[in-house]
């Protein structure tokens, strides 16, 4: 029995159990998957976007620009690297000029500050690698990149800290109001119950809203695919660099990312499937047509992998964030599409303000609002790093080559609170994993460590969790 239950553990309800993990109330977060960030909050372009987009008056728009401003507090907070790089939206036919305009003008009007028309020299001075063919561009001083998943896993660590308690591999499959007036739900793992339910179930969020109301709502699952870069080529742009955005969205980008790798993506295809990410051949030549147009030459022999990611979209493209009209004490948090990740740290804090003055939740007087992250070995001298290995003779082993971690660092991603369980839990904490051999030299080792730590057999150890098993059984009998 909780006071709320969050359901879902992305960006979005992560954020949310953090803002009410400050009230006195209990609160818990029921999770399909093994870990924290496996939806659409693991799987983005990881832009802070400046606001200028979504359109005026929008809640999109507003959740946008206040979740932008809140970031630097929350990345210092929660210890979590947060870069304002600045974004360009960049036109290269001269009757698309008046696009830049418009686009100015509303993100004036959304509140976006900084915001400025470069004259196709001064773009070129700013990107050099611009195509040709730029004629203008719109700069946004305020556009950032941050991490996913360090954000997200940050948010979920701390609500946790505070109180918050996280239940994984728990599918919510029913969602009943019980004689009691308390909201009864049946998951893989039993019955939970309580006051207020929260929908924060990304792409699942329309099957969770259609479980307890007669308006029924429906998703279109929109995939975007990417090509993530090799870190050698992440300096080939400085800012985000957008082309005008189509109703599809924003279009395909080239962008550095916090860690330094090239980003280029996302393609925008609506699929009907909540599981649908796989990429295609067609969606990785499309997206290099579309991001060549923009930037020249760009370097994508340099690839070192592709992804894809699903936009829970909504047909009338605006956030839904509202007690449902047939379900009193039931939250929708749906159609959290981009820029929901933008906007996590407002939606967080509006859902949080809801519930505190419906609930009429009190402040806890001994909320610890800060974080410290994983000691990170990369950028340390020769002196700090020996003083780091005579502390803990752990960070002087190196497990991943390509980006440098530490068993060090793996140690401290599995016992930290909501620690790492799998190789993706560990990668997405550390990078362990993400370099260019994406994981074939540090797999092996990761799993040794799994093992050792948390008494996981090798037959146990997952990717990610399920049925992402990487040993299936063994050939030789024990060693
Ligand atoms: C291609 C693409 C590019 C994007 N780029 C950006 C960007 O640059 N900047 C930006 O601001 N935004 C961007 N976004 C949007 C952003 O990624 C999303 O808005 C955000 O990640 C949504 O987070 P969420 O928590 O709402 O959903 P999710 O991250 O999908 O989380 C939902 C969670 O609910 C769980 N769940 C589902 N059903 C159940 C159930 N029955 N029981 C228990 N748990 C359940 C899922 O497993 C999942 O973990 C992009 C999105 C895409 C797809």
């Amino acid at each position: 029995m909780f006071d709320v239950i969050v359901i879902g553990a992305g960006v979005s309800g992560c954020a949310i159990a953090r803002q009410l993990s400050r009230y006195k109330a209990s609160v818990c977060v029921l999770e399909k998957c093994e870990d924290v960030c496996e939806g659409t909050s693991k799987a983005n372009s990881a832009i802070v976007h400046a606001g200028f987009d979504a359109d005026e008056g929008s809640l999109m728009a507003k959740l946008n620009v206040r979740g932008n401003e809140m970031m630097d507090d929350l990345a210092r907070d929660l210890d979590i690297p947060f870069k304002r790089n600045g974004s360009m939206v960049v036109c290269i036919h001269k009757e698309e000029l008046d696009g830049l305009k418009t686009l100015y003008d509303r993100g004036v009007k959304n509140g976006v500050k900084g915001l400025k028309i470069l004259s196709r020299e001064e773009a070129l001075e700013m990107e050099p690698n611009l195509s040709e063919n730029v004629e203008g561009a719109l700069f946004a001083p305020t556009g950032g990149i941050i991490c996913p998943f360090e954000l997200t896993i940050a948010m979920a660590e701390n609500a946790n800290v505070n109180g918050v308690d996280f239940r994984f591999n728990t599918r919510v499959e029913d969602i009943r109001k019980g004689e009691d007036g308390f909201w009864h739900l049946r998951t893989n793992n039993g019955e939970y119950v309580s006051k207020y339910v929260v929908n924060a179930a990304g792409v699942y969020a329309d099957k969770i809203h259609n479980m307890v109301s007669a308006d029924k709502m429906h998703i279109i699952e929109r995939r975007g695919d990417y090509c993530l870069l090799d870190k050698q080529v992440g300096g080939y742009v400085s800012h985000t660099i957008f082309p005008q955005p189509t109703k599809y969205g924003k279009g395909v980008l080239v962008t550095p990312t916090v860690h330094g790798n090239l980003l280029v993506g996302p393609t925008a295809i609506d699929i009907e499937n909540k599981e649908g990410t796989a990429t295609t051949a067609e969606g990785i030549d499309a997206l290099t047509a579309k991001a060549s147009e923009n930037v020249r030459n760009l370097p994508m022999r340099n690839v070192i992998t592709s992804f894809a990611g699903l936009r829970a979209h909504l047909e009338k493209h605006e956030f839904v964030i509202e007690e449902v009209k047939d379900a009193p004490c039931f939250i929708d948090v749906a159609g959290i599409e981009s820029p929901g990740l933008s906007a996590s740290p407002a939606i967080g804090e509006m859902v949080g303000n809801m519930l505190r003055d419906k609930m009429n939740l009190t402040e806890k007087d001994n909320w610890i609002g800060t974080r410290k992250g994983i000691t990170r070995t990369e950028g340390l001298s020769v002196e700090e790093m020996n003083a780091l290995i005579k502390e803990n003779p752990a960070y002087g082993t190196i497990v991943c080559r390509c980006e440098s971690i530490t068993e060090g660092e793996i140690l401290d991603a599995i016992h930290r609170p909501l620690g790492a369980r799998s190789l993706d839990g560990v990668k997405r904490r550390t990078r362990a994993g993400m370099g260019r051999c994406q994981a074939g030299f540090c797999s092996p080792r990761t799993m040794e460590i799994l093992n050792r730590e948390l008494g996981l057999s090798y037959e146990e150890i997952t990717k990610s969790g399920g049925k992402s098993n990487i040993v299936i059984e063994r050939t030789k009998g024990e060693v």
